[in-house]
């Protein structure tokens, strides 16, 4: 997740000093090891479990755009979807962007996209993302991005497994977008470009969705541009989860610990369903709330409780399905002019 996009844009150093500051704090703090004796036999599950810590090994470093780490997850995330039996679009999962970012100097991105053709309305398309770009290194600290954002490409991963159990209504078109962290470059280059935008019917990004143990809360926002979401956190809710489906994250809030207004999160704009709001789509977007290790060197996959993970995909998978079980009409309604 990117924090305020306007203090990336026009300060960039206020951030670097900001992660300094959560580092410095979160470094003093014992390391607790999550409990990895509990994993379910569930074969979707372990598959997850085990992409999240690939994407947040050392050797990923962070999978900054433009890295060799950033190849090496990339090559990951395609054999993946060549083994779900994605399918290509316009013969190539890779699709690259120029990543301009203002003060840097520009970089190549790639955003992962692939397709599994719906049975109903294979016309009418649900765009699944979650960002698997994260920090650069620096110095010789490495940013793993766990949580931020392995934890939301291990979920995109989990479900187009799912979609290969059972034909989905709607085309699911899947991607991993680069680019992420400075300013959503990666979706807004995938939407610049994609050619059918009038047939895209709802996004359901996945950012940050592993690091809820201490609240046992999952939020889902969105419900402004999809009241129906009411109905599904209800049959969640009541579905006897220990996680709770929270609707919640549909305006600005401070980030935690923040010492000026500039460290809040916009969440309507704080990840790549913010392209997909502005151009008048609804979305569904998943995750848990800022913590200590939001942005730190600290943010790893042994600090991830599996049972909370675990919980959170399924109900995301709940909410996948709930989502490709609504008519056609029904999103047709839903549709919006583009707006900022
Ligand atoms: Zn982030």
């Amino acid at each position: 997740m990117s924090r305020n996009s306007r203090c990336y844009s026009k300060l960039r150093f206020c951030i670097r000093t900001f992660q300094l500051g959560l580092w410095l704090v979160a470094s003093t703090a014992s390391l607790s090891y999550a409990n990895t004796t509990s994993l379910s036999q569930d074969e979707a599950f372990v598959a997850a479990w085990q992409d999240l810590q690939v994407l947040a090994d050392d050797k990923m470093q962070g999978r900054a755009v433009g890295s060799a780490g950033s190849k090496l997850a990339q090559d990951y995330i395609l054999a993946k979807y060549a083994a779900l039996g994605l399918e290509p679009v316009n013969g190539s999962y890779r699709q690259s962007f120029i990543h301009d970012f203002s003060l840097g100097k520009p970089l190549t991105g790639a955003n992962l996209v692939g397709m599994r053709r719906g049975c109903v309305n294979p016309e009418h398309i649900i765009v699944i993302t979650a960002h698997y770009d994260h920090l650069p290194i620096s110095g010789r600290q490495i940013f793993n991005g766990a949580d931020d954002n392995a934890s939301g490409v291990a979920g995109l991963l989990y479900l187009a497994k799912k979609s290969a159990e059972k034909c989905p209504a709607y085309s699911q078109l899947f991607v991993a977008t680069d680019g992420e962290e400075r300013g959503l470059f990666g979706a807004k280059a995938f939407w610049s470009k994609w050619p059918q935008q009038q047939n895209v019917v709802l996004n359901i990004n996945l950012d940050m969705i592993s690091r809820g143990e201490k609240s046992s809360k999952l939020y889902l926002a969105g419900r402004r541009t999809f009241p129906q979401l009411s109905e599904l956190a209800e049959q969640v809710n009541t579905a006897g989860y220990s996680v709770k489906l929270v609707l919640a994250h549909d305006q600005r809030t401070p980030l935690a610990r923040a010492r000026t207004t500039l460290e809040q999160i916009d969440w309507p704009n704080a990840s790549d369903h913010a392209i997909f709001r502005r151009a008048g789509i609804p979305y569904c977007y998943y995750g848990v709330d800022t913590h200590p290790q939001y942005h730190t060197v600290d943010d790893d996959w042994q600090r991830i409780e599996p049972a909370f993970f675990q919980q959170a995909l399924a109900i995301i998978a709940t909410g996948w399905q709930f989502a490709d079980s609504q008519p056609l009409a029904v999103y047709q309604q839903l549709r919006k002019e583009p707006s900022d």
